[in-house]
Order: C-alpha cells, then structure tokens, then sequence
C-alpha cells in the first residue's frame, strides 16, 4: 500500500487516522488514504511495497519512508515468497541507500580541465561527462565500428533499465557487445534450459517446497545464498517429519546443519554421481516409459570442447601457459577415458576439436546409446572418481550415493533438486543442468506439483532483466536469439527500425569483453549495477588491461567501488528506492515498485543516463555500413553490416536524428503520460531533471510486453504490477492469471492436450547420431519433446598438484551482497563479517605452519591474496580444498581464481582452481 502522495496533508491524515481505526476495529473497509492515515499517526512513516535488492530469492518488502529518505524496510507478510520474513541483509535494505561515501556528482580523470586517462579524478557536470563520453565512443566506433564497444550490465538492472539497455545496443549500436555479470552466474543454467526444453526458465515454484518430502542440494548453499528459502524449507522439515534434505557439496557448509546427509564430492564428481543416477534409474528399471516415451527424446554432443580459455598463449602470464596450453589439447586420464567410454584413448592426447559454437551441438541418440553411456558408472567406479574427502572411507562414502539413487528412485517421494553456483560456476555447468534434468525426465517427476529440477538464481532479477529481457550478447527479448532472422525481424518491428539493423553476428559475452580490452579489439566498455574489476575471474589482467591508453571505461555505481579505481569516468547512480523499477525473481515471478525516495546530489537513474547519452549519438554515426570482422550470414556481404539509413529515411527516421529519438522518444512512448494518474507515487528521477511529460519506465515496459504476448512469456501490463495490491505475478500471465507449472495441461494454458507439452522452440530440430557424433545429419524436428541427455564426466583443467597443491573453491556469504559495495557500508553486517576468511582444514594448515587466526597468503599462477584463516567455524573443509568468499575489498579473491569457462554457456567457473597457501611474512 502506498500512501507517499505530497496531496496529502499531515494534519489531514491524523485526522482521518483516528477516524479510520474506530472503523477498522468494527471491520469497515478503508481507502488508501484512510490506511495510510493510520500508518501516519502511528509513527509518520509511510509504508510501502517494495521488493530485496538482494538476492534471486525476490522476497517482497515493506518499505517506510519518512520525510523523503527510506528509514526502514521490513519483510511484506503478504509477499507469498517470504510471508513476512527477511534475512539479515534484507533487513538492511534501507541502510544500504545512505552510505556516507554515496557518489553524487560524475567524477573524470583530468588534467588541466580536459580529459586525461592519468589524469585525476576530478567532479565534472554531466554534460561535459556525457560529452566525452560521446567523444570517445565516437572515436572508438570510428575505428572499430561496433564490436569496438560493449556495456557490461547486471541481473540487477531493473527491466525497464535493461530493456534500454539491449535496445540501446542492439538497435542503436548495431553491436551485440552486451552481457549481463548474470553470465558469470546462470549462464549455465539458460544453456540448459534451451537445450533441454527449447525456452529458458523453472517449469515449478517456491510453493513446491511445501509440497514435497525430499530435497536434493547440489553445491547450493541454500542457507547462506538464498536464506529466505532455506528457511521455508526448514519449516517444511520441521513440521514435516518425513521430510529428507541431502546437501552434496565440496565443503561442509551451513546449510549441513539442517540436512540429513551431506555428500562431500570431488570437484566435477557431481558428473560422475549425476550419471550413476540414471545408470540406477536404468538398471532398476525405474524409468516412467510412458512419460519418456510420449514426451521425451535422447540426446548427446561432443566431448572435446575444451575449457572456454583463450587459443593463444599470447596474452598468458608466464606462469599459466602450462593450463592455458590444455585449451586446446589434453592428456585424457583414465578414469576420463572409461567414462567417455573410449577406454583406448586413457594416457593419450585429446585434441580439443569442438570449441567455440561447436562445443553446444548435440543430436538425439537411440536409448540403447544412452543406456551404454552411462554404464561405466557403477558405484565403484563413481566413488573412485567422485570422493571428495579423504578422511571418509570409501565403503561410507559409497552407501551415501546409494541411498541416494535410491531417494530418487522411490516413487512415494515427491522430490525437489535445487541448485545455483555450483552447478552452474562450472566448466562443465551446462552438461551438468541438463543431467538432472535427464535424471527427473527418466522418473517423470519433473513440472508437477512437488516435483522438479528447480534451478535458482542468484541476483535479483537474473531472470526478469537479464534473461527475459535479453541483455545477453546471444539474446533478444522474450528468448529471441540475435542469430535467427525471425527474431531479428520482429524485434525490428517492434523497435521500428529498419530491418537489418540488428547485427545478426552473436557478440561477446563478459569474459570476450574483458578479453577485449586485453587485446585491443574492445576500446569503449560502459559498466552499469555491476563492480567486473572485482567480480570477474583472473582479474589481474583486466585492471591492467582497463589502463591501456587506447580503452575508456565508464563505471556507472551508487558507491566508490573497487572498479570505480580502474574507470575513466565514474558517473553516480540512483539505487533500488530511488527509481521506478521492476525485478524478475528465480520463480518466474515479476515484481514491481514505485518510486519512493530521491536519490541524492546529482546521481541519476541508469535509464537517465542512457536517454542522455543517446541524445548525443546520431543515427548516422552507427547506421551506415559497419565493418563486424568475422561477420558470414546469408544475405549479408562477408564482414560487413549494411548501410540501413535509406531504408531508415523511408520510415521517417532522418540521419541527424538522435538515437533518443528513434529508440526511446518514440511517438507511442510519448504518449504515455507522467506523472501517472492511475499510480500514488508522483516522483521520478528519470523524468525530473529534464521535465519530462512522459513516463518512460511504464512506456518502455509495455513495449518490451508487446514481445512476451502469446509466445509463452506473457506478462502483465505495467500497472498491476504497480498496483498496490499485487505481489508479483508467476509468468505467462494469461488472461490476468499466473501459471505456477509449465509444460503440464493442468496448469499452463500453453499445453492443449497430452498431458505434458515441452514446447519451447529453441534447438527443436536436430541431427540424429550416436555417442561419438552423428550419422545423419539432416534435422529432425521434436516438437514438444524435452532432451534426455547423456553427458560425460570430464576432469577439471587446472588440478592441485606438486606446486599448487590446494583447490580453491569461492563463493557468497549470508551477510554480503556479492563484491559488498553496498553490504560493507551498512556497519552492522560489516562488523557481523567485517572479513573474507580463507577457510581450511586444520589439518591442512598445520602442515604449513598455520592456526586460526594467522593471516596466509593464497597463490595461484594468476596472483595471490592475503586472508585470515579459519578452520573451525562456518564452512568445514575437506584436506585439500580451500575457500575464499569475494565480497571483501581488502581480499582481491578473483586474481587468484581461473578464467577457465564452460565453452557451451561462456560462464567461468569460481570453483575450482589450484593454490598453495603459506604463512604471510
Ligand atoms: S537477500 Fe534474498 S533471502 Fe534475503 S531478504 Fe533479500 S531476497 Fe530475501
């Protein structure tokens, strides 16, 4: 309920306060301003719907405000995602506006009152910010064209925000160059999707953690990362006594306490248990024929796909060349060879043929094929490969994995697999999502209410924003992908831009943009809600890459981040509370909120930002032909977009109009009138420094709905979810109703007949082949059917040895938010976590000299930091392996990790590198 309406007085409200509660204790219904009344002559402060800027859980929020700033949030108990409830950042979700250091005026390195990229950072207006902006990236694209500049976005953009963004550098750049950190998260995670069920996002909900009686965690720290959830699921087997948690994981984390057993695995032993799953399902015959038969096919891909690092040792630190070298050619191992059933093969050299594109292609195979697959994984042989603590006997070991096929296997279970980082930080994160899914498939226990692989996300709005909206360098909204000419055209449509103008070459994802700077082919890198010279693995290479002459990077933030240090331009931003927003969380559900608070100084929204910056391009300075080196598509001259400005003259749009006004000014945007009559709120940060009479958060919105109608994404219009009354709404909204299970006749309007229809469009026609690749090439379409893949286990590329002889796994805390540049402010969880441990076995840190307490260094061949140990608290390690949380600035976690990424989903994986750890001097 919102009641921050400036119409209304306070001597007004008081008034109508004491009249309203008389009314409310006799039960008559009161008005909003009636509510708001009694909210007022409680304590002044106006509550009002608000949703966590935390995590992916998306839990609702009431937010107070008083006198213009947020004083307080607490947990909505409306909100069905959290009934109430916050977790200790949540509850700080007020704090986090008003750290002391919030950035309130654009700040750029100068010397002499020009720009200068060793100059100082000194405050600057936003035109001159805006202008140099413009300069350089003009100069950039003048000579690299549009592969020359990216943005780096985030899964916590708001949409609207988002929505501007992919618009703005798909239709106005004619460059694909954009990728969200949500690549660094859930990139995985959508590859499977796509590949398994032709559209990307969960087929259940929350509420199926009430409705079932087992939960599977792999490597997914629910108690820390995603609390809210824990929390129901602890209920559940509090006051559900059948109820079974099993947390297979590297580590001994928080989330043990709860669970019945913990499974303590190898890394990349998740392959080798997921396989002996199906071995089980099969051998058992335990498989729902039926359901597999009617809605299902079998699927395999290649093996050799190499480890997603660069080909070239060019740009290599010395000391890294060894790993960089198996990029492109490894040792297979034994256990390797016998699990990818090429037994000959063990002790030889593997060339790794099927990277880049090729490392996703699959075709379907016969069950038999499967069935041969996956027969190497006996139990014996699954806990050879996949123990992951040496001081558990194998024998212990080997009766968990059994219990645990047998979990799965027992029809009376209703049963839940939820996973996150672990399964997708990976590098082979997309072969191990679409294996739980071939595992629910095989037991038909998938979309059905109790019943499902349940992948969650760690942002905010990794779904809404990043993934619906498609601020991936592959995507488009509404799971369009930029290399197929429908989506391409439709797009186009509803953008009004010529057709052609969106470049049909997929750009580079995060990592190929920080490659980029590296080498000299990306100059303009615009970053925006995302800290990347933090959160980014190997990062030494991209803080010295950032300070290249010829580079100029923007760093759009609330806070003096540690990225901020690696900037040209820093420009201040407006926070969740301070702008129009809407989030997607990991449910499906989209979720709104009014603007309740100014941001301070000068700080503006992203979506400002970005109008502003449009206004200084023309659509001749990227609408002409541009050179897209390694550009090859039908109907396009090789290496080359075409010139689209006579097409463009002929819809009206001139070459000396603005990029503002062909992409977001638009004439129906226009019309959409601010202040809006129908919503309370009557502030606007994004409308108010220019007086805008338009209200582009809501017109934006609703044109980006125009792409998610009738295609299975459908969404509500912008208003009920502004609505005070709506707790967010599971999509496809049809006919004003959510669907909580897709894919099944009794819930999703999309599914006709049959029961269960798997009905997304994406990788629906394929070859036919066998495990080793395919014998007849002509696609065969599926429709409907999800994939049943078979996927190898394979070994990590970097593994401890005689050096280096520690892992490194690294990860999230409950009491931070990602690289903490909003959670460190707040001195509470500061001082609840004011460091990022190094978390060891004793054992271990015996060996070098080490107790609790000391400060160590952790060094990989990338670089080293220094942290305080920790062997008895929070997260319990096997010997072997070592953590490391990357919220803490004093403790740079990622110059140590590998850059090492899933070549399928491009998504590094932070789990797995190999250290040594000595005393620090
Ligand atoms: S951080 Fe996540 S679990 Fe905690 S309150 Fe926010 S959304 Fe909920």
């Amino acid at each position: 309920m919102t009641i921050n309406n400036p119409q209304v007085k306070r001597r007004d409200l008081l008034k109508a306060g004491v009249a309203a509660s008389a009314a409310m204790t006799v039960g008559i219904p009161l008005s909003e301003v009636a509510k708001a009344a009694i909210q007022s002559s409680e304590g002044a402060i106006v509550w009002t719907k608000g949703v966590c800027r935390f995590c992916g859980t998306g839990c609702g929020l009431q937010v107070g405000v008083k006198d213009g700033r947020v004083v307080a949030t607490k947990g909505d108990p409306d909100a069905p995602v959290n009934k109430g409830l916050n977790c200790i950042k949540g509850y700080f979700n007020a704090k986090i506006l008003y750290g002391k250091d919030r950035l309130t005026q654009p700040l750029m390195r100068r010397t002499n009152g020009k720009f200068d990229k060793n100059g100082k950072f000194e405050a600057v207006t936003w035109d001159e910010a805006l202008t140099e902006m413009a300069n350089q990236f003009k100069r950039v694209y003048k000579e690299k064209g549009p592969t020359g500049v990216a943005i780096l976005g985030s899964g916590q953009y708001t949409i609207p925000e988002a929505y501007a963004a992919s618009k703005l550098v798909k239709a106005g750049w004619r460059s694909n160059n954009i990728d969200p950190n949500a690549r660094l998260c859930m990139a995985s995670a959508v590859v499977g999707f796509y590949q398994v069920f032709g559209i990307d996002e969960p087929a259940n909900n929350y509420s199926d953690i009430e409705k079932c009686n087992t939960m599977v965690l792999w490597g997914n720290n629910m108690a820390e990362a995603h609390p809210v959830l824990w929390s129901r699921v602890a209920d559940r087997k509090l006051t559900h006594k059948e109820t079974k948690i099993i947390n297979l994981t590297t580590y001994k984390n928080m989330s043990s306490n709860m669970a019945d057993e913990t499974i303590i695995f190898a890394p990349n032993g998740d392959l080798a248990i997921l396989n002996y799953i199906l071995r089980e399902i099969v051998h058992r015959d335990a498989i729902d024929h039926d359901f597999v038969n009617k809605h299902c096919i079998f699927a395999a891909g290649g093996m050799d796909i190499g480890y997603g690092m660069r080909p070239t040792d060019k740009f290599a630190f010395p000391k890294e060349k060894d790993i960089q070298a198996k990029q492109n050619a490894i040792i297979l191992s034994k256990e390797e060879a016998i699990a990818q059933s090429r037994p000959e093969l063990a002790g030889k050299e593997v060339k790794q043929t099927q990277q880049g594109g090729k490392a996703g292609a699959h075709w379907s195979i016969s069950f038999e094929d499967f069935k041969k697959g996956v027969e190497p994984y006996t139990l014996d042989f699954t806990a050879q490969i996949a123990k992951g603590d040496p001081d558990e006997s194998l024998e212990d070991f080997k009766k968990k994995l059994k219990n645990l096929a047998d979990i799965y296997i027992d029809k009376k279970n209703d049963i839940l697999s939820f996973w996150c980082m672990g399964f997708n930080q990976h590098q082979r994160g997309v072969w191990v999502n679409e294996l739980i899914y071939s595992v629910h498939l095989l037991l038909a226990k998938h979309a059905r209410p109790g019943n499902g692989a349940f992948s969650l996300t760690g942002q905010p709005s990794a779904c809404g924003s990043a993934r619906e909206v498609g601020t991936f360098c592959h995507r488009l909204p509404s799971d369009l992908l930029v290399a197929q000419k429908p989506a391409r055209v439709k797009s186009e449509k509803i953008w009004g831009v010529p057709e052609k103008t969106i470049n049909p070459k997929v750009g580079r994802a995060y990592m190929e943009i920080l490659r980029g700077m590296e080498d000299n082919s990306v100059n303009f890198v615009w970053t925006q809600v995302v800290n990347p010279f933090q959160a980014a693995p190997n990062s030494n290479h991209w803080l010295k890459a950032a300070r290249h002459p010829e580079n100029f990077v923007v760093v759009a933030d609330a806070y003096p981040t540690f990225s901020c240090q690696y900037a040209d331009l820093i420009l201040p931003a407006a926070m969740i509370f301070e702008k129009w927003g809407l989030y997607g969380n990991a449910e499906r559900r989209t979720q709104g909120w009014q603007q309740m608070a100014n941001p301070p100084g000068e700080a503006r929204t992203d979506l400002w930002m970005m109008m502003e910056f449009a206004k200084r391009l023309q659509v001749k300075d990227c609408w002409g032909e541009q050179p897209v080196p390694g550009l090859k598509v039908d109907g396009y001259t090789d290496g080359k977009l075409p010139s689209v400005l006579d097409e463009a003259e002929k819809m009206g749009i001139k070459p000396d109009m603005t990029l503002y006004d062909v992409l977001f000014a638009r004439p129906d945007n226009l019309k959409v009138a601010w202040p809006d009559p129908d919503l309370v709120s009557k502030i606007n940060s994004t409308t108010a420094p220019g007086n805008l009479n338009w209200f582009p958060e809501k017109a934006l919105f609703n044109e980006y709905r125009k792409f998610t109608l009738g295609d299975g994404h459908d969404l509500a219009d912008f208003t009920t979810y502004m609505n005070s009354e709506t707790r967010g709404l599971i999509w496809p909204v049809v006919n004003g109703k959510e669907t909580l299970y897709r894919f099944n006749q009794d819930y999703d309007p999309y599914v006709k007949e049959g029961g269960y229809a798997f009905y997304g469009k994406l990788f629906k026609a394929i070859p036919t082949g066998n495990l080793f690749g395919v014998t007849d090439p002509k696609p065969v379409p599926l429709p409907n059917k999800a994939k049943i893949f078979f996927r190898p286990y394979a070994a990590p590329v970097e593994q401890p040895d005689k050096e280096y002889d520690l892992w490194l796994c690294t990860g999230r805390i409950l009491e931070h938010w990602h690289t903490g540049s909003m959670t460190m402010r707040v001195p509470e969880l500061e001082r609840a976590q004011a460091n990022s441990f190094l978390y060891m076995n004793p054992k271990d840190a015996e060996k070098r000299g080490l107790k609790n307490g000391d400060v160590a260094v952790c060094e990989s061949r990338r670089g080293q930091v220094k942290a305080i140990v920790q062997t008895n608290q929070r997260n319990f390690m096997p010997r072997g392996m070592t953590w490391l949380a990357f919220f803490d600035r004093k403790v740079q976690t990622n110059q140590v990790v590998i850059d090492a990424t899933d070549p399928i989903s491009e998504e590094p994986d932070f789990k797995k590198s190999a250290v040594k750890v000595y005393k620090a001097q």
